[in-house]
């Protein structure tokens, strides 16, 4: 199936639909060994036209070579399908997010780096690859249905992912995270980064992430009661990787989710 025009804003967009089969591994980067597979659809988009939305940037879904505008580093066009997501990266633009700032952030400054948000499957995941002219492109595949605090922690969830990318293609390159103990994790389970990565979440940022949902939901609940949504993002890992710690730790939390996502005032609709 393919060959449909859908429009948003000055935007358009020609989609197909193809099946894929994906497996559990998913939100691992490039990691190939997986298990637990599914087979599922997803729309493989080519977008063009220019987007101005507040602090956005990106022009057409071809990676700028030489660009004045440090914006165009990061490229949300295909993935700004979604009201949501739309309203997401406007906030997170606006620069009042320090870990935001610190993982996708980074990109804005960087010549030789492209950063791509695009639609995915139910498992958000990053992955990386080069093009012709050698620019490194690390695209980052979310789902666009899921509710506005859990495409939120998934946009800070796959930054870690996409920094950590970043320094192991280039560690000259400084992030705001803990890179140095980051290492420690990547070689205590052998590069297998499903492991490395989400444990170093576990123990790093589960409460940076949760603050900054706290942040965006008008400081609504007490920090804690984000917890539990952060931690469903790393839990199968954790759990594969034999880290009792954390789930000792953050799996009590889980039964704050649903009071988390209910009257969420995270882009709720009344202001985007
Ligand atoms: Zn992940």
């Amino acid at each position: 199936m393919n060959g449909e025009l859908l429009e948003t804003r000055d935007v358009v967009c020609n989609w197909t639909l193809y099946q894929i089969t994906e497996c559990y591994c998913s939100r691992a980067g490039w990691i190939t060994s997986c298990y637990d597979c599914n087979t599922y659809y997803q729309y493989e988009w080519v977008c063009s036209g220019s987007y101005s939305g507040g602090g956005g940037g990106g022009g057409g879904s071809t990676p700028p070579s030489s660009d004045s505008d440090p914006d165009d580093n990061i490229n949300p066009i295909e993935a700004l399908i979604s009201p949501i997501f739309e309203c997401l990266y406007n906030e997170f633009m606006k620069g009042n997010y320090s870990l935001f700032n610190q993982t996708i952030g980074v990109f804005k400054d960087l010549t030789n780096y492209q950063l791509n948000f695009k639609p995915g499957s139910i498992y958000d995941h990053t992955s990386w690859w080069y093009d012709g002219s050698n620019i490194c492109n690390i695209d980052i595949y979310l789902d666009l249905n899921q509710s506005p605090i859990n495409m939120a922690d998934a946009i800070l969830h796959e930054g870690i992912h996409a920094a950590m990318s970043l320094y192991l293609v280039d560690d000259g390159i400084p992030t705001g995270l803990n890179t140095v103990q980051y290492l420690q994790y990547y070689k205590t389970y052998s590069g297998y980064r499903d492991y490395a990565d989400h444990v170093f979440i576990g123990d790093f940022y589960i409460k940076p992430i949760a603050r900054v949902l706290r942040q965006l939901d008008s400081n609504r609940l007490p920090e804690y009661k984000y917890y539990g949504i952060v931690y469903e993002g790393i839990e199968r890992a954790v759990e594969a990787a034999g880290v009792t710690r954390l789930v000792d730790e953050y799996s009590q939390y889980k039964s704050y989710n649903n009071e988390a996502r209910q009257n969420s005032r995270i882009c709720d609709g009344s202001n985007y």
